[in-house]
């Protein structure tokens, strides 16, 4: 059961690491090498899971909860479907519906704006500040209305929001502040506290490639809030409060399976060291970075790498060497939210320069703990090489 191909074992046993042997290639990320890490212990929880016969918000399920409140210090974590859920709950569980306004950034995927579609509210979209590309309290200010009903801040790449700051702007009027930490999971704030515990709520996903991922689809959402925690158990679970009685709309079916969280439990216990080694890999990039490149992901505390993303206006030019080189890269993201055919178009005229000049500059660079010091210095001597004048 769940053994690794024959390829990759045999492979294995020659002392090599699957996907970087051979191919000369370094990848943006290759999950497959931190299963193999674990691999004996991911066995033990299948066998586990399967043989109790509980694969629906069982006991791992339930300790996976209180293990990741304990991480973050919160009261309330829900285990639920995927992040994307996990935004729509914490969104309905603070009140927003038809009528309210949710004010995101544009820059981080489409996510918060899809989550706010989803249950019919408006997305009002705010600009992102460099050299962090995050929203801050400015930025939300000149965005926020009467009838803003939440701001989504998205940790991107794994970079801290002061979300205090914008916490001072939101609860004198009545605004709820949700944190996306889909890319910041175990990331600390200059006070020393997780993110997810920093604003009313807060969205976790465990898609694979997350800091902490699962292998499949997962998500959670985090709360000091008794009320917040009761909402988004009810509607994630039908609205049911309790055994089919359906005492809240509008509920849906967006579980976190058995499996997956007897394999995040095992992730988080290995999460802050993991994503030390992330960081240690942005720093090496910035210790060999030449002239040319801007850094937007934080080499130290507190930010937790999940991409290392540099700047630059040559993008194309960049991209294309480092492409030669054998050094993959990626674009995160392209398209900004309010240019995208399939998202509510904004409700206000929107002015977003900063936002934009970012899609047009933005690159992500390999980085993942499973990378070699060899691929490391390789990426670096690749880009001292892609941004010598030809
Ligand atoms: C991945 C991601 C999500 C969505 O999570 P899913 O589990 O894929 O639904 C939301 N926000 C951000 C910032 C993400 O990176």
């Amino acid at each position: 059961m769940a053994r690794p191909p024959s390829g990759a074992r045999s492979r294995r046993a020659a002392g090599a690491i699957p996907g970087a042997a051979g191919s000369g290639v370094v990848p943006v990320n290759d999950l497959g090498r931190g299963w193999i890490a674990t691999a004996p212990e991911v066995r033990d929880v299948l066998d586990r899971v399967l043989s109790r016969g509980r694969y629906v918000q069982g006991p791992e399920h339930d300790a996976f909860e209180l293990e990741l409140a304990a991480f973050l210090g919160v009261r309330h974590v829900a285990g639920v479907a995927c992040g994307t859920d996990a935004l729509v709950l914490s969104l309905l569980a603070v009140g927003c519906g038809p009528g309210s306004e949710v004010v995101v950034a544009a820059n981080a995927g489409g996510y918060a704006a899809l989550a706010a579609a989803q249950i019919g509210a408006r997305t009002v979209y705010a600009d992102v500040a460099p050299p962090a590309l995050l929203l801050t309290a400015e930025t939300i200010s000149r965005a926020v209305g009467p009838a803003t009903t939440a701001v989504v801040v998205t940790h991107l790449y794994g970079n801290v929001v002061d979300v205090a700051s914008i916490v001072d702007v939101a609860r004198p009027r009545g605004i709820a502040v949700i944190e996306d930490c889909a890319q910041a999971i175990g990331a600390v704030d200059p006070s020393g506290r997780r993110v997810g515990s920093l604003g009313d709520a807060a969205a976790f996903s465990f898609y694979p490639t997350k800091n902490l991922g699962a292998a499949g689809d997962g998500g959670a959402v985090a709360t000091d809030d008794d009320r917040i925690a009761d909402a988004v158990r009810s509607l994630r679970q039908y609205g049911w409060t309790a055994r089919y009685t359906v005492g809240r709309a509008p509920g849906r079916n967006s579980r976190l399976d058995e499996l997956q969280a007897g394999i995040l439990r095992l992730g988080l216990r290995r999460l802050d060291s993991l994503n030390a080694r992330r960081r240690d890999i942005v720093g090496r990039y910035r210790h060999s970075m030449p002239k040319g490149l801007e850094f937007v992901t934080g080499a130290g505390c507190p930010s937790v790498a999940h991409l290392a993303v540099v700047r630059t206006p040559d993008r194309a030019v960049v991209r294309a060497r480092l492409d030669d080189l054998g050094v993959r890269t990626d674009v995160h993201y392209p398209i900004p939210d309010h240019m995208q055919a399939g998202l509510a178009s904004p409700l206000r005229s929107t002015d977003l320069p900063e936002t934009e000049r970012a899609a047009r500059e933005v690159m992500t660079l390999p980085c993942f703990p499973g990378m070699t010091d060899e691929e490391v210095e390789r990426v670096g001597a690749a880009l001292g090489a892609a941004l010598l004048d030809p």
